[in-house]
């Protein structure tokens, strides 16, 4: 596996490649590699002659009081992780070249940026859509793959891409979860040992959802009103949002006809956890 960090060499690379006929798949992550980041690895082998990752914990993403100076990093472990899955190229550009002085050029997705986690975090899908766009003309990819862990940003994404006509597919990979059920993130580092244990009621809270909606139950409110009580019930949560929402244009639905999707952030101490999950009202009868 190559190790690459100067934007140039990247792209230059990636015209090689390109030369050769070979075509390249694109796992962008901020590292702090888990087993959802392996997942998307191994869908990106599928998808390319060539696998490149990058880690980059991007700051155009975080707000001013957000956790980017304390974001995890392990990039030794990450390297051994991805070389075991076989990534080709390791790419770990710097900040400094990302976003040189006199940097002045954003992307915004005018719309789907601002529900769901965009009304806490305003510019926080400008900053992801910018460096996804940066990320994808240095290292030139045919096929990109990402976590349905963070929907939304999935959602913001493909339309980016759609918009601005990028010759690119975009492919999303189901969440990895954890034995008890929570979504593997590497903001879970951050939990103490109470409020790991309080993470559970975001998925607990997900499913009751899903085992109302094949009850029968179609109003939005009274899945969120059930939801956000067993959130509750769980001690250390402060519930940021819960939505149901059109799965394409991320806007409320009142009443679950169609399949939907379900997503919430919950905050545990300072760390703030995100979930969702699909909810079809058409397959009724058994529990999830
Ligand atoms: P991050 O390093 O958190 O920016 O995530 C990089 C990519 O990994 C994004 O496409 C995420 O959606 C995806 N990802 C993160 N956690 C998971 C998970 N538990 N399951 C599947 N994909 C994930």
């Amino acid at each position: 596996m190559e190790i690459i960090r100067k934007l140039q060499d990247m792209q230059s690379r990636a015209v090689d490649m390109h030369q050769q006929g070979k075509t390249i798949a694109f796992v962008p992550t901020m590292g702090f590699l888990h087993k959802g980041h392996l997942s998307l690895m191994r869908e990106g082998r599928k998808r390319g002659d060539i696998l490149v990752v990058s880690i980059f914990v991007n700051p155009a993403q975080f707000g001013p009081n957000e956790d980017f100076d304390k974001y995890p990093k392990s990039f030794e472990q990450d390297a051994d992780a991805a070389k075991k899955e076989g990534v080709d190229i390791l790419f770990n550009p710097c900040k400094e070249e990302l976003y040189p002085e006199r940097y002045q050029t954003y992307v915004n997705v005018e719309k789907l940026q601002n529900y769901l986690c965009g009304v806490s975090r305003p510019l926080h899908f400008r900053g992801v859509a910018t460096v996804v766009t940066k990320l994808f003309n240095i290292v030139k990819a045919d096929a990109a793959i990402f976590g349905e862990k963070d929907y939304q940003q999935l959602v913001v994404i493909r339309q980016m891409a759609l918009d601005l006509n990028l010759d690119i597919e975009i492919k999303g990979c189901p969440i990895v979860r954890e034995p008890d059920g929570v979504a593997m993130s590497s903001r879970n580092s951050y939990l103490s040992e109470k409020d790991r244990k309080s993470a559970v009621c975001l998925y607990q809270a997900l499913n009751e959802a899903k085992k109302l909606v094949k009850e029968g139950v179609k109003k939005s409110s009274e899945i969120i009103m059930t939801a956000s009580a067993l959130i509750r019930s769980y001690p250390g949560t402060e519930i940021d949002y819960i939505s149901i929402f059109d799965p394409e244009t991320l806007e409320e639905i009142e009443s679950v006809e169609e399949l939907s999707r379900m997503a919430m952030a919950v905050r545990l101490g300072e760390t703030r956890l995100i979930d969702n999950i699909l909810i079809d009202p058409r397959k009724k009868g058994s529990r999830a």
